[in-house]
């Protein structure tokens, strides 16, 4: 990126209007990345001008969710910092002197058009098919007397900035190039409301500037905006900063994405308990690549890594599927002990010679459920410890383990219909089968090792094929045909358990005549 001579200085600058989404937080983790690797500042600023738009709550979902991804920021709210304050709402002074600099040096003049009338206005441009305009500029060359009249009328006016009306404007975007806007398509847009706020292109201008920001990284949907924001540089006399519009974020279908997507809240994911650092890995990816075939990486690994070189100016497509591999994949380095201080570029998965423990794991998935209880009973640190090396392979997200192994967790199973006897058994097969299992095992340890023992012996005493035989004992005794090896599960889950959960199906089998 072409450095300038000032302090790189960056800013996340989101408006309360709603959960952040995918979108916002890749701009903001693509500020935080290019802040720490460039050794730079990372700023938050809550954009809140447009009152009419403000969700209650929202500032501080998006703030929680910057914290839980460790996006941590050297100023802003929460925080302070010598150019606070960091909410606009608490910066109208500020604005509304400067919008008042605008004026006195004629690039600003006000506004008395009536909601009315520029709706009308606009019903004119329509029918006579004119290209579409939001002010006919009505207002721009008062003479002082018509400004008093409406003035001696009480009408408030709102204030507008004097676009030119001809010549074009150049910016260089750092990803994208030099982009050129004709100014004749850009309108008189709106610089103070009619209730003192600052509409979002004065309170950003302003801001930018006094908060000293070296580098705009923003979504790509804010690059109209940018020649108007250049030009408004200009009439302040101010050095704008350095401009770089981040790709789009397509669905899989290739359209803007959207909730129609699925989850595009960033916290859906929270909830159903991606990690952190597994969010971030993917969230990079959105947009940005050290070469066509690293996928994972840790925050030191992409703070190292990251430029502004290699972001795509092509949309980036997101891809569910991509994130629940990498998730999965943290998942499993949890239990790695040491945690491998990085991993490795292209690293497919733990090293099968390290131990693992399931410490951390257990933690983590016991502080997941304490925000987002199960609907089960949280079991002991101790259980999860022991049932922890059946799980963690298989799921892709903290949600999986209530969705897939709730069998684990509680006492009561129910069985769906058509899973008993299944397909492979005749019902008299599998009544003779959980009851000769039931006999043979009243007696044995229940542990791996005997209990495969006896199984598989039992299964050629009875002539069943052991896969036929071991599905019906896998749904028997966890409800599922699908489920982490059999021995193991029953170990896990004890011989009272099993042997009560056996005696159930086969009573759900004998009632089935
Ligand atoms: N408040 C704008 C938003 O929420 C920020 C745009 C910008 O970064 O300039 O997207």
């Amino acid at each position: 990126m072409v450095m300038t001579e000032r302090n790189i200085r960056v800013r996340f600058a989101p408006s309360p209007t709603g959960y952040p989404h995918i979108g916002n937080i890749r701009t903001a983790l693509f500020n935080w990345l290019f802040a720490r690797h460039t050794g730079g500042v990372f700023v938050v600023r809550i954009e809140d001008t447009d009152q009419t738009r403000k969700v209650k709550g929202a500032e501080d979902t998006i703030l929680d969710s910057l914290e839980w991804l460790e996006l941590h920021w050297d100023e802003g709210p929460r925080k302070g910092g010598q150019y606070g304050p960091y909410c606009q709402s608490e910066r109208l002074d500020l604005y509304t002197k400067h919008v008042h600099q605008l004026l006195e040096s004629g690039s600003a003049y006000k506004c008395y058009c009536s909601p009315e009338r520029l709706a009308q206005m606009r019903d004119e441009m329509a029918r006579r098919k004119e290209s579409m305009r939001s002010y006919d500029r009505h207002c721009r060359n008062l003479t002082s007397e018509e400004q008093a009249q409406y003035e001696s009328q009480g009408i408030t006016p709102i204030i507008r900035f004097k676009m030119p009306l001809e010549g074009e404007t150049t910016f260089h975007d750092v990803i994208r190039g030099d982009i050129t806007f004709d100014n004749s398509e850009l309108d008189d847009i709106v610089l103070l409301k009619s209730d003192g706020y600052p509409t979002y292109h004065l309170a950003n201008v302003v801001d930018d500037h006094f908060m000293d920001i070296s580098h705009v990284m923003r979504a790509d949907e804010w690059l109209s905006s940018t020649p108007r924001h250049v030009l408004m540089y200009k009439a302040f006399d101010w050095e704008p900063p350095l401009f770089a519009h981040l790709p789009m974020i397509l669905g899989h279908d290739k359209s803007k994405l959207s909730k129609r997507h699925g989850a595009t809240s960033i916290v859906e994911y929270k909830e159903q308990g991606y990690l952190p650092d597994a969010m971030v890995n993917f969230l990079a990816l959105l947009g940005w690549s050290l070469d066509d075939k690293t996928e994972l990486f840790t925050r030191e690994e992409l703070i190292k890594h990251f430029s502004v070189e290699r972001i795509s100016k092509t949309p980036a497509v997101f891809d569910r599927d991509k994130l629940d591999w990498i998730d999965g994949f943290y998942i499993r380095n949890i239990v790695i002990t040491p945690p491998p201080a990085a991993i490795a570029l292209n690293a497919h998965g733990p090293d099968v010679s390290i131990t693992p423990t399931y410490t951390e794991f257990a933690r983590k998935l016991l502080e997941y459920w304490k925000d987002y209880p199960p609907g089960f009973t949280i079991p002991s640190e101790e259980y999860l410890l022991e049932v922890a090396p059946l799980i963690y392979e298989r799921i892709k997200a903290f949600k999986d383990v209530e969705a897939n192994f709730s069998f684990l967790f509680v006492s009561e199973i129910e069985y769906d219909t058509g899973l008993l006897p299944g397909k492979k058994l005749t019902r008299e097969n599998a009544i003779a089968g959980l009851e000769a299992a039931l006999e043979k095992l009243t007696d044995i340890q229940f542990d791996t090792e005997p209990l495969e023992g006896v199984l598989r012996g039992l299964a050629s005493e009875l002539g069943l094929k052991t896969g036929d035989f071991f599905s019906l004992l896998r749904v028997a005794t966890t409800g599922r045909t699908a489920a982490p090896p059999l021995f193991q599960t029953m170990a896990v889950l004890g011989k009272e358990m099993c042997l009560a959960r056996m005696r159930k199906a086969l009573a759900k089998l004998g009632n089935n005549t």
